[in-house]
């Protein structure tokens, strides 16, 4: 049935909707399960699921699915992480931490990471549930539309959320309405708690919703978008949250801003592996000190709290801003 030039079923994909979401619901709409799917469409020699696919699918399967569906390989690639390259992180590369992109962390087709967050409002609209590319973005931690703070787990058992694995062991079922669902205990994502996001800063966090909403857009008609300041602000997370680089930068933004101090976890991991909630609240404060830009970059180094060469170090110094702090003696 599935031998013709276009598949029987061939939905588009959503906007801002992930590669990986999209061929979920391919094969649901033509009656099979994921796994049936992919065998019967790309072999069973190819392990589709055993990987990132959002960040990495060989280029002879991304033709064949542009064929059967008759959307362009340009268009489906602004549904995969390669949309971020050069904006979000220089360089698509096939493993290794980019920068602010949550991983997933894929051991047999597990995902151990909580790389892949979601509104449960945002999952609740519209005709079927389905995931957003910039739900995997690290500064993604508040839904802009909504304005609650996103989940990144079942809250009933912990898991991640692996929408290609909610039809597993349940023999018939392959409805849409289940990606929503926990694919271990079978919660319904959409029933998730909302949690209001705290607006303490009235321009930070405008800011920070617009910034959201041109992701959403793949950054079309987003004016001139600061990729360069996402550079800085992600310097600023990583040294917010080390106690031997910057161990006074925390406690010095919560006097300025009025916001209270936290303890952060102790560990090495990337930022992006972080907790939401940690991750909410750093980048937060290094937006917090964003503001006004540079003066009160400029202030924080004069006091110290700031070392100048640990702000621009492990960075390409193509951020003209960035340059004239560093210049600033
Ligand atoms: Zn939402
Ligand atoms: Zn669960």
């Amino acid at each position: 049935m599935l031998s013709g030039k276009l598949w029987p079923a061939h939905p588009k994909p959503h906007n801002g909707e992930c590669l990986s979401s999209w061929l979920v619901r391919c094969a649901h709409s033509n009656g099979l399960k994921l796994q049936t799917f992919c065998r019967l469409e790309f072999g069973s020699n190819y392990q589709l699921w055993n990987r990132d696919i959002d960040r990495h699918i060989p280029q002879w399967l991304l033709g064949k699915i542009s064929e059967k569906v008759s959307v362009s390989c340009e268009e489906l690639e602004k549904h995969m992480l390669s949309l971020f390259e050069g904006r979000l992180f220089p360089e698509l590369t096939l493993s290794g931490q980019l920068r602010w992109l949550c991983p997933l962390v894929i051991k047999h087709r597990l995902h151990n990471g909580y790389g892949m967050q979601f509104c449960p409002q945002c999952l609740a609209e519209g005709a079927e549930p389905y995931y957003r590319l910039s739900w995997r973005v690290g500064f993604y931690t508040f839904c802009p539309y909504h304005q609650i703070i996103m989940h990144d787990r079942c809250i009933e058992c912990g898991a991640s959320v692996s929408f290609h694995r909610c039809e597993l062991g349940k023999p018939g079922i392959y409805k849409d309405a289940n990606m929503a669902c926990c694919w271990k205990c079978g919660f319904d994502l959409r029933q998730s708690p909302n949690h209001h996001v705290r607006f303490w800063n009235k321009v930070l966090f405008e800011r920070w919703a617009a910034q959201l909403r041109a992701i959403d857009r793949q950054f079309v008609n987003c004016g001139k978008f600061d990729f360069d300041r996402l550079i800085l602000l992600h310097q600023l997370c990583r040294l917010i949250v080390s106690k031997s680089l910057a161990p006074d930068l925390q406690s010095y933004i919560c006097n300025l801003c009025g916001q209270p101090e936290r303890e952060l976890i102790k560990t090495k991991i990337a930022f992006e592996q972080r907790s939401l909630a940690e991750r909410h609240y750093v980048i937060s404060l290094a937006k917090w000190l964003l503001l006004k830009y540079p003066r009160r970059i400029l202030l924080a180094i004069g006091v110290r709290v700031i070392r100048r060469n640990w702000l621009y170090r492990d960075i390409e110094l193509n951020d003209k801003s960035l340059l004239a702090v560093c210049a600033v003696r």
